[in-house]
């Protein structure tokens, strides 16, 4: 008996419109088309647009559903403008994808193999403890230092990625493995990044086992354990005979170890919202922006570019400096928190080439590139080596980062600028002998949110502003996880909240 208005159709909103009527018999969509999704109700009168279901409307201002997931397809090169995948080790995003009859497809063994470019060249990522050691990425006495990690004390409750690398591994470390790490997913400087909040798993396991080496070995030895008993019940679960598995030998089936593969859709990652939308069934409204909320008896009175939109319960899964502005009359201190997560900017430079004019043999997932080096870009990912359908025969796609909390004028170059910047970087690290044959730009003015060491404080607070707003939620990428896979289980857990409300 609820209207629900989830504003954002990014997977964050989509996830929770989708996890609603996936739980509860759909009701038929509302105002398909209309201008005005729901007309201006006087108080007690609900105008009889009540169903026995819930009644569910995304509102997205932009012409498409997906956010920061938009997969381009230009002349046979398939570029990613936001993420290339998630990881495959979460059951909530795989499950999703069996829900929506969406066959995943697990990158390929190039994978596995991940560089950084370090002292003039690439380096190969080291997988295992003995490679790590006959690596030549981290010196000796870097090796050697890392041992500390078993004997040093537990730290504060928080502190920056930086702090806690420094203090149980070392500074070679963090300049060398984890700093272009942050780069790789937050687009992040370790310096301003909370540990706590960006890599929780890692707190936790010192929390838990007293030392980061300690707990991995731990972890490894149960997890070869329960491997065996894990893999039956994926397979039961989310690949079972009714979703053929028709992947070719290129195209290497989702495995359900929980180990962590980087997985997409042989089209790419929209694939999953564009099955999100397509089942919400005319449900997600495009070209619809909110501007403001207010409350009106026990209604929420939504302000849209399309006119008043009302709505028992609300969800805003937009960005947190959207969210901001949605609520800047309805509530200053919560508006006030949100605006503050900042959003640096980051594009993403895709070129095309004939692989007969790159010499290297792009063996790997790409390669990422620490800050300490002074290079303009953050690392390119090499996306045709590790998924089919990324390139035509003969060609290979790379995807190149630039930008980020660290230097976030070099995003906002001009086209001209920016293409021979990536160019000059990219030209004596992988041997590029030409110009690309296709060169495409995407930018993100506001790309990922960054978790500074406030951002605990900002979540206690954005907690309790919510108590008070009975009915109103929020979720996305700014508060709890950037993953795909964080927004999906958050997606879930909203829904799941908000079941339990209207029950
Ligand atoms: C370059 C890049 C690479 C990434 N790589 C990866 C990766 O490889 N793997 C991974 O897991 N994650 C990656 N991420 C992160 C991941 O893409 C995002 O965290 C996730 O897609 C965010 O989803 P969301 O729905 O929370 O937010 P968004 O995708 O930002 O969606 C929010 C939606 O709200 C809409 N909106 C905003 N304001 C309003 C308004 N006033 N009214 C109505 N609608 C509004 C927007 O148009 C948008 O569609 C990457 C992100 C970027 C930018």
């Amino acid at each position: 008996m609820k209207k629900i208005a989830i504003v954002g159709g990014g997977i964050s909103g989509l996830t929770v419109a989708y996890a609603l009527i996936s739980k509860n018999p759909p009701s038929p969509p509302f105002a398909k088309g209309g201008d005005i999704l729901y007309p201006p109700l006087k108080k007690g009168d609900r105008g009889g647009f009540l169903n026995e279901d819930l009644d569910i409307t995304v509102l997205e201002s932009d012409n498409r559903p997906g956010g920061k997931i938009w997969t381009d397809k230009v002349n046979g090169f398939l570029c990613e403008k936001g993420p290339n995948g998630f990881l495959d080790n979460k059951p909530k995003t795989l499950e999703l994808c069996a829900d929506l009859g969406i066959e995943p497809l697990r990158s390929n063994e190039n994978a596995k193999k991940r560089y950084i470019f370090s002292q003039g060249k690439l380096n190969v990522l080291p997988e295992s403890p003995l490679a790590f050691l006959k690596s030549d990425l981290i010196s000796w006495h870097g090796k050697l230092r890392i041992f500390y990690d078993l004997i040093a004390p537990k730290g504060p409750e928080d502190e920056t990625v930086a702090d806690f690398v420094i203090r149980r591994l070392c500074k070679e470390a963090l300049e060398k493995l984890i700093d272009p790490m942050c780069s790789g997913i937050f687009a992040g400087d370790p310096y301003k990044m909370s540990i706590r909040h960006c890599f929780p798993r890692i707190k936790e396991i010192e929390q838990e086992y007293g030392s980061l080496i300690r707990g991995m070995i731990k972890l490894q030895r149960a997890k070869k354990k329960t491997e065996a008993k894990k893999m039956r019940s994926y397979e039961d679960k989310n690949f079972s005979t009714s979703q053929p598995l028709n992947f070719s030998t290129s195209q290497a089936k989702v495995g359900p170890a929980p180990s962590g593969n980087l997985t997409s859709f042989y089209n790419g990652t929209q694939t999953i919202t564009d099955a999100l939308t397509e089942k919400l069934d005319g449900r997600v409204r495009i070209g619809v922006s909110v501007k403001g909320l207010e409350k009106e008896g026990d209604l929420y009175r939504l302000h849209t570019s399309e006119g008043i939109v009302y709505a028992d319960i609300v969800v805003l899964a937009t960005p947190a400096y959207a969210s901001s502005e949605i609520l800047r009359d309805f509530d200053k201190e919560l508006s006030k928190n949100l605006s503050g997560i900042s959003y640096p900017p980051v594009s993403v430079v895709c070129f095309g080439y004939k692989s007969e004019k790159i010499l290297h043999p792009l063996n790997g997932f790409g390669f990422l590139i620490p800050h300490k080096e002074g290079k303009k870009i953050l690392g390119t990912l090499w996306d045709s080596s590790i998924f089919p359908n990324r390139a035509t025969e003969g060609h290979v796609l790379l995807r190149s980062m630039i930008g980020g909390a660290k230097s976030p004028e070099l995003a906002m170059l001009e086209d001209n600028d920016l293409i021979n910047t990536v160019f000059d970087e990219l030209r004596p690290i992988v041997s590029l002998k030409t110009e690309p044959d296709m060169v495409r730009i995407y930018r993100w003015e506001k790309a990922i949110p960054q978790y500074d060491l406030r951002h605990g404080e900002k979540l206690r607070i954005i907690d309790d502003r919510l108590k008070s707003c009975p009915g109103l939620y929020l979720t996305g990428n700014a508060y709890r996880g950037i993953g795909m896979n964080d927004c999906i289980e958050n997606g879930y857990k909203i829904a799941d909240e908000i079941i339990k409300k209207c029950q």
